[in-house]
């Protein structure tokens, strides 16, 4: 019971934190019964100690900080109201792994949630350096935080690079797709600014936000790469870099 109340405390945190009331009604959204219920499970089984406030509210999921038993979490919670799930089908009915889900929203939802956790399962063992996956359950994915004190690194986005620091970052971006294309068999599909935290201690990049990333068999794998290739490169004009779009897109999958 007590363990519940902290739960309840955290969404009152998280709400009180929240002015704009649009995204007030988001967050009533997350916690319907059956998510406060698996929290409430993960927080006997001892997976949770404590749930922090709101670090994120996206479009289709929040994110929350929370205390594990040795190491602080991250917890991405999909909304099952969420009205955007249709833009999901076009990446997930055609990835081999996810052919016998029921195409209704709620099952969707947990396969979007499951293939995320597979997804930063399988960039992890390919040597790209993104946050611990640590489970998934029905529209819930634990992984670990990544930042300090509660305090989420910054995005690149965010990031202010000198020249230099910017080409070491975007050599190891670039190696991070080939990595993923060459040993996870993966391509992000949504790598931007947005969804790669910088590490200020190194300055390494790290993938996040891998739920929409499909294998090379996803008839539109290709697309999706040259999509992130000029995402990247649009983004690191500012810092001088020129690469040719074509060239950079043939390297991540020849080398
Ligand atoms: P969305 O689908 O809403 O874009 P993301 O996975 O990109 O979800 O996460 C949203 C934000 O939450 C990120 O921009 C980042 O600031 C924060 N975040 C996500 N995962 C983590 C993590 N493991 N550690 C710390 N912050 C995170
Ligand atoms: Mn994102």
């Amino acid at each position: 019971e007590k363990k519940i109340r902290r739960i309840d405390s955290a969404k009152d945190k998280s709400r009180a934190r929240e002015k704009d009331s649009e995204r007030l009604k988001v967050e009533e959204n997350v916690f319907d019964v059956p998510t406060l219920k698996i929290l409430y499970t993960l927080s006997n089984k001892g997976v949770i100690k404590a749930m922090g406030g709101a670090i994120s509210t996206g479009k289709e999921a929040n994110v929350f900080y929370a205390e594990g038993p040795d190491k602080e979490l991250a917890i991405k919670i999909y909304r099952i109201a969420s009205s955007t799930f249709k833009a999901m089908d076009a990446y997930i009915m055609k990835d081999p792994r996810f052919t016998n889900i029921r195409n209704n929203k709620r099952d969707i939802i947990f396969a979007w949630t499951r293939k995320e956790l597979q997804n930063l399962k399988r960039a992890k063992n390919a040597g790209v350096r993104v946050p611990e996956p640590i489970l998934a359950e029905k529209n819930i994915l634990i992984m670990e935080f990544m930042g300090e004190k509660e305090v989420s690194y910054p995005l690149l986005k965010n990031t202010h690079l000198e020249n230099e620091e910017a080409k070491s970052i975007f050599d190891t971006i670039v190696e991070y797709m080939r990595l993923l294309y060459k040993k996870a068999n993966l391509v992000h599909a949504d790598l931007s600014e947005y969804n790669i935290l910088i590490d200020p201690n190194n300055l390494t990049p790290i993938f996040i936000d891998m739920g929409q990333s499909v294998t090379l068999e996803h008839p539109n794998a290709r697309e999706f790469l040259y999509r992130d290739v000029q995402n990247i490169l649009r983004f690191f004009s500012r810092y001088g870099i020129k690469d040719k779009p074509e060239e950079l897109f043939k390297k991540i999958q020849v080398e």
